[in-house]
């Protein structure tokens, strides 16, 4: 019973893991796009187990490959061969541009980002590590360096090295934003790019070289950035500014990381990797989450001479590239091209996106909505003119009535102001209609 379960959490489970919404949701099943919770009700989940159910809850050709795995052989460690890594080695890396063909499975974001970095260190000879604020990068002590917000790091100084520079926001920066509307560098806003910010491209720059200039040793072992910022809440940088950084980055001889876990595999639906929007090719690239559409899996990819650069190091991973695991991935990969879910994501975000504009456009309260394919945000604020964050008392008042009228909705950003949509990939476009509906009775509820 519901009473019973909330009081082991309160008892036995960690206080540091936060649970959503003022009573918390007991869920009991999902399917699909759906989920239930214990007394039957039917959510639309639209944050997917944060960006994690790509494909779709329990979609029943990926239990079937984990059954049909654990049937066969659950685990041996990578010191034997097993044909599902290999299978899965060569689907994963034949979907990825250039020399990038190298693969590592490991367990959780944290620790494929973890790896990248201590990777580029060994590659490259080098020590600094660079990052944008508001980027999210992992919590183990390595990555948590990297991950640029204060209330993950419990008032813990940065690991040594670890250096995080100016984030270009296009909404909440300070350059080129909405923000610079009644300001001198309005024009910027104005420019005839599609986010309308050249100008503020190059001031971000001009900040992320003196950010490389100030590194105790000058020269870079890595650059981290997630092509679209998720738990930052779908920021996204001006165009042609991540192109820039990596060219400024290799000057330095530091090596480029895409951190792939919320953009990767079709999201953003123009492209199959959140990079490929940025017209850039990564050192190594880093996946998590989706890559499994909720099964504990991560991975890394890169090229053969960083590899090689990496076998220096005895490397053991006891988990990484689980048989189960390389079998869920191998059929996630399968799902996503067989029911055309790149394109659905490009299809129904689009429309998604249209409809949130329309919102935007007629509440106050709502500043701005901004991503690409199923990786959307909606950024809400006191007011347009001010642009200072929805108060949390009334964020979490539209956010829980959506949840009452079967809506559940992530939040994310700097002050936590930004409603976050990255559903499982396979929504539809009634979908859209019913959370759009929803979220218009919420805040029509509580405009004040
Ligand atoms: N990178 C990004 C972009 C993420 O969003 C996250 C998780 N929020 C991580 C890395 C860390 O992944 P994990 O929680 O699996 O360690």
């Amino acid at each position: 019973p519901y009473e019973r379960i909330v009081d082991i959490r309160q008892n036995n489970v960690s206080p540091a893991l936060k649970t959503y919404y003022q009573k918390p949701l007991l869920l009991h099943q999902g399917h699909m796009q759906w989920v239930f919770d214990s007394e039957g009700h039917r959510y639309l989940d639209l944050f997917a187990g944060i960006v994690t159910v790509s494909v779709g809850h329990c979609h029943p050709k990926v239990t079937e490959a984990a059954r049909k795995q654990m049937d066969r052989l659950w685990h041996t460690t990578n010191i034997y061969l097993h044909s599902p890594i290999h299978e899965y080695a060569e689907k994963l890396t034949s979907r990825l541009p250039g020399k990038l063909k190298v693969l590592y499975v490991t367990n959780s974001g944290s620790e494929a980002n973890d790896m990248a970095l201590h990777m580029a260190r060994l590659h490259t000879g080098n020590f600094d590590l660079v990052g944008l604020r508001t980027g999210y990068h992992g919590a183990s002590p390595y990555t948590l360096g990297m991950t640029a917000f204060a209330a993950y790091k419990g008032g813990v100084a940065n690991g040594f090295g670890c250096y995080s520079t100016m984030c270009p926001d296009v909404f909440r920066g300070i350059w080129g934003g909405s923000h610079c509307r009644d300001s001198p560098v309005q024009t910027i806003r104005k420019c005839s790019c599609p986010l309308g910010c050249c100008e503020a491209k190059d001031k971000y720059i001009e900040q992320f070289k003196e950010t490389l200039n100030t590194c105790t040793s000058k020269k870079i072992a890595a650059f981290i950035a997630e092509p679209i910022q998720g738990v930052g809440g779908a920021v996204q940088y001006p165009k042609g500014f991540l192109k820039e950084a990596y060219e400024l980055v290799r000057e330095k001889g530091g090596l480029c990381i895409a951190d792939e876990v919320q953009t990767g595999f079709g999201r953003t639906g123009s492209h199959y990797w959140g990079f490929e929007t940025h017209d850039v090719i990564p050192d190594i690239v880093t996946m998590a989450k989706g890559i499994g559409n909720g099964f504990p899996m991560a991975a890394v990819v890169t090229t053969p001479e960083i590899a090689n650069s990496y076998a220096q190091a005895l490397h053991f991973n006891t988990f990484g590239g689980n048989p189960v695991a390389c079998a869920v991935g191998s059929a996630v990969l399968d799902v996503i091209e067989e029911e055309g879910l790149q394109n659905n994501c490009k299809v129904v975000g689009t429309y998604l996106l249209q409809k949130l504009e329309k919102l935007r456009d007629s509440f106050e309260i709502v500043g701005d909505v901004r991503g690409k394919g199923l990786m959307v945000g909606i950024e809400m604020v006191k007011d347009k003119k001010t642009l200072q964050p929805l108060p949390s008392d009334q964020m979490n008042l539209i956010w829980e009535d959506c949840r009452e009228m079967g809506l559940l909705l992530g939040k994310g950003g700097l002050y936590n102001q930004t409603f976050r949509v990255k559903p499982p990939m396979c929504i539809t476009k009634e979908d859209v209609d019913f959370a759009v509906d929803v979220l218009q009775v919420a805040l029509t509820k509580h405009m004040e």
